[in-house]
């Protein structure tokens, strides 16, 4: 069966009973293989609550079917640099045009290019069922390589992020085999805030595509806090601060090439950040 609500209650209502979400179906229908599409299909994308960026005093939110193209040419503040970035490297403009930020995040691959600018900015995700919605850290939601906490009967409504770092220019940076369409070996998403007085405020540095999640460097973010804002800064960064990274080898790197790759975009990342505060 395929059901097209137009309403978050309808849609949640239809899960309560069992089936499948499908939004732009980039990584739904890959996945499926050769097998046919089986059970009760629940097409969240004529939902008018799921869409659109919405920007308030403190906080903006992401409608869970607000498509790649439509992030990348947001006008948002400057923390958002790096999300509006990867947005325009999630695959090609056909998929930016069908493929959504809830569909990254629910399908969780390591290699989700919306995770580390997320989690560098503390996103949160609203989850909606029938019997109620809950909020959750992105960086609790995702639980390891296509595991979420996500109950079977709850829809991922929004994507919340509060503007604590508005003005902090954000960096990222993806690594892959060749320059376009492409997953990626590793990459970086970076935000330095200037505390007012030319130092480092918060650091926030997290890496993906080198563990079974994305995650943040947070003894390197500890390091950099307090720090001069100058250049030169990113040769604080040595391989000890990679340490809870655990990258694997496959096709498209060895381990060690993703260490090696990583700490240099890692530090390039931090000088981009420092140049963007001037
Ligand atoms: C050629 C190609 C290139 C790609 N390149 C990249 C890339 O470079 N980087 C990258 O990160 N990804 C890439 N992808 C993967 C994909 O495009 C993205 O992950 C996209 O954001 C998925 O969104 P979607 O709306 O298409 O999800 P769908 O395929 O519709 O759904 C994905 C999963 O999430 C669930 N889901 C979707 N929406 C919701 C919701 N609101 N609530 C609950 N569950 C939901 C679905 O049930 C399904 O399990 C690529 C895909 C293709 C086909």
């Amino acid at each position: 069966m395929f059901l097209r609500p137009t309403t978050l209650r309808e849609a949640a209502q239809a899960l309560s009973e069992g089936g499948q979400v499908l939004a732009g179906g980039t990584d739904f229908f890959p996945a499926l293989g050769t097998k046919p599409v089986t059970g009760t299909i629940i097409d969240v994308t004529r939902i008018p609550e799921l869409r659109g960026v919405d920007l308030s005093s403190d906080h903006v939110r992401f409608g869970g079917t607000t498509r790649w193209s439509e992030i990348a040419a947001a006008p948002l503040p400057r923390c958002f640099d790096a999300l509006r970035a990867a947005a325009r490297e999630v695959g090609g403009l056909q998929v930016q045009n069908r493929g959504t930020i809830a569909g990254n995040l629910c399908n969780a691959s390591p290699a989700a290019d919306s995770v580390p600018p997320l989690l560098i900015l503390d996103a949160e995700v609203e989850l909606t069922s029938n019997s109620g919605v809950r909020r959750l850290p992105v960086r609790d939601f995702i639980l390891g390589n296509r595991k979420t906490c996500r109950r079977s009967n709850e829809i991922l409504s929004s994507v919340i992020v509060p503007l604590q770092f508005k003005d902090s220019p954000s960096i990222f940076l993806k690594l892959g085999a060749r320059r376009y369409l492409v997953i990626s070996i590793t990459m970086i998403a970076a935000l330095l805030s200037n505390d007012g007085n030319g130092r480092v405020g918060e650091a926030r540095v997290a890496v993906g595509s080198c563990s079974a999640s994305s995650q943040r460097l947070l003894e390197l973010e500890r390091d950099l806090a307090g720090q001069t804002l100058r250049h030169g800064l990113s040769s604080l960064v040595c391989a000890s601060h990679l340490s809870t990274l655990s990258p694997i080898d496959d096709v498209r790197a060895s381990a060690a090439y993703r260490r090696d790759a990583t700490l240099t975009l890692v530090r390039r990342a931090l000088d981009g950040c420092v140049e963007a505060q001037s």
